[in-house]
C-alpha cells in the first residue's frame, strides 16, 4: 500500500517556480520544493521541468451533434438558424452510427486534448424526444473517471414555436439534465416573453441555472439581453444565467456595448464566446474588466454548423487572442483564464484553486509558461482527473476502448 497515489516530481508551475506535487483521494495531499522527501507513490511522474497547468474547461459543447466516428459529411450551406436547424435534422437522420458512439469519439478527443470540465448542450425536440439525452447521460456515465459533464436541455428546434418542446424540456431536467438551455427567443420564436418565461419558469421549478444561445444580432440582441437580465434580477438568479454568443455586443457602438455589459455585470450574468472567425464577438476584455465571468466552448466540431475544431482548448484560447488582438503575456494567460479557471466558475460555481485539499485535475505540456502554452499548444503529455493519469502522450489511458462499450 503506497502512502500516495501520484508524486508529480520535477514540475514547473505558473509561476515559473518548480515544485513537486502530491496526490491523495483525487486531492492535492502536499506541495513541495523538489528536494523534500514525500514518500512512496503508487505512480511518480517526474516531468523534467515541463509545464503543471490546471485542467481545461470546454464550456460549451454539443456532444450529439457530432459527425465524429462517422463517414465525413460534406457541409451544406444554410443562411439562417431555421435553414441550419432543418439541415442538420436531416443529415443526422442519415447517420448510422448511433449519438452514443459519435459522442464517444469526440469526447474522447477532448479528453485527449485536456479537457477534465465539460458543458454540453443536448438537442431536445419531439422528433428526437429524450433520446439523445439518454445516449450522452449513458456516455456521461461511461467515462465519469476521465471528466466531469453538465448537460443542458437545449431546445435547438424553437421552444414556442415547436409544440411538444416545452414538457420534453422539464422531463429532461427529471432526467438527467442539468441546466436549461434556450435559443434566440426572438429569432427562432418571434416570441421574446413567451420564450423567455418559459425558460426561466422551468429554471425556478427545477432550482438549475440557465444558458440560452443568442445569435440574434444587433440592436435585437441588445434588447433581449435587456430582458434577460430583468428577469435575472426579478428571480435573484444572479450567478446563475450564462448567454451563450451574445454576437450582439460585438455589434453595437462602444457606448451602447458598455452600458449593457454594465446591466449584465449587475445581474451577475456570464458570457460565453467561442471567437468566431466570420462574426463580431463580445469585447472580452471590457466584459471581464466590469467583472463578467467570460469562458468559452468548442462549440461545433465536426458536425452540421462546422467541419472544423479538434476540441482542444488550448487552440481555442490562442484563437480568443488572436481574434482580440492579445500579444502580451497578460493578455495570454486571461486567454488561458477563460478555458480554465472562468469556466469553472461558471459550470461549479467556484474558482478551483492549486492548493491542499483542492482536486488535482491537471494537464502537462513542453512549455516555458502560460503564454508559452498558449501561443504553441503543445501536445498534452499528461492529463491527470481527480490524481489519475487519463493521459499519456495525447492518447487515452485505459483498458480497453470505451467507445465500442457504448
Ligand atoms: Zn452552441
Amino acid at each position: 500500500m503506497h502512502p500516495l497515489d501520484l508524486l508529480i516530481r520535477q514540475a514547473r508551475l505558473p509561476d515559473g517556480s518548480r515544485a513537486q506535487v502530491a496526490v491523495k483521494a483525487g486531492k492535492i495531499h502536499q506541495i513541495a520544493s523538489p528536494e523534500v522527501e514525500l514518500g512512496d507513490a503508487h505512480t511518480v511522474l517526474d516531468l523534467q521541468g515541463d509545464l503543471l497547468c490546471p485542467g481545461l474547461v470546454d464550456g460549451h459543447i454539443h456532444l450529439d451533434k457530432t459527425f465524429w466516428g462517422a463517414p465525413w459529411q460534406p457541409h451544406i450551406l444554410g443562411n439562417s438558424v431555421k435553414q441550419r436547424v432543418e439541415i442538420e435534422k436531416q443529415l443526422l437522420k442519415t447517420l448510422t452510427v448511433p449519438v452514443e458512439q459519435r459522442a464517444a469519439h469526440l469526447l474522447e478527443q477532448a479528453i485527449a486534448n485536456g479537457t477534465t470540465l465539460m458543458r454540453t448542450h443536448v438537442d431536445i425536440h419531439p422528433e428526437v424526444g429524450l433520446r439523445n439525452l439518454e445516449g450522452i447521460v449513458q456516455v456521461r456515465d461511461r467515462y465519469r473517471d476521465y471528466i466531469d459533464i453538465q448537460i443542458v436541455a437545449f431546445p435547438q428546434s424553437g421552444l414556442i414555436s415547436c409544440p411538444g418542446t416545452l414538457a420534453l424540456l422539464d422531463q429532461a431536467l427529471t432526467e438527467g439534465a442539468d441546466v436549461i438551455g434556450g435559443l434566440d427567443p426572438a429569432g427562432m420564436d418571434q416570441d421574446i416573453a413567451g420564450h423567455l418565461d418559459a425558460v426561466f419558469s422551468l429554471a425556478e421549478k427545477h432550482g438549475v441555472d440557465i444558458d440560452i444561445h443568442l445569435h440574434d444580432p444587433a440592436q435585437l440582441g441588445i434588447f433581449e439581453l435587456e430582458q434577460i437580465i430583468q428577469r435575472t434580477e426579478a428571480l435573484g438568479m444572479l450567478g446563475h444565467v450564462v448567454v451563450s454568443h451574445a454576437y450582439c455586443l460585438g455589434m453595437v457602438s462602444a457606448d451602447l456595448a458598455r452600458t449593457t455589459a454594465e446591466h449584465l455585470a449587475r445581474a451577475g450574468i456570464a458570457i460565453m464566446t467561442t471567437a468566431p472567425g466570420h462574426l463580431a464577438f463580445p469585447p472580452v476584455t471590457l466584459l471581464r474588466e466590469l467583472g463578467i465571468p467570460v469562458f468559452s466552448g468548442s462549440d461545433d466540431v465536426r458536425n452540421a454548423w462546422c467541419p472544423f475544431s479538434k476540441a482542444d482548448m488550448l487552440e481555442r484560447a490562442a484563437l480568443i487572442a488572436y481574434r482580440s488582438d492579445f500579444r502580451t503575456d497578460a493578455e495570454l494567460s486571461t486567454a488561458f483564464a477563460i478555458v480554465t479557471a472562468d469556466g469553472a466558475k461558471v459550470i461549479q460555481g467556484a474558482t478551483p484553486s492549486f492548493s491542499i485539499g483542492a482536486v488535482a485535475d491537471f494537464i502537462v505540456v513542453a512549455a516555458d509558461s502560460i503564454p508559452a502554452a498558449v501561443a504553441t499548444q503543445p501536445l498534452k503529455k499528461y492529463v491527470i482527473k481527480n490524481g489519475q493519469v487519463t493521459v499519456r502522450k495525447g492518447e487515452l489511458s485505459r483498458p480497453m476502448s470505451l467507445v465500442q462499450q457504448v
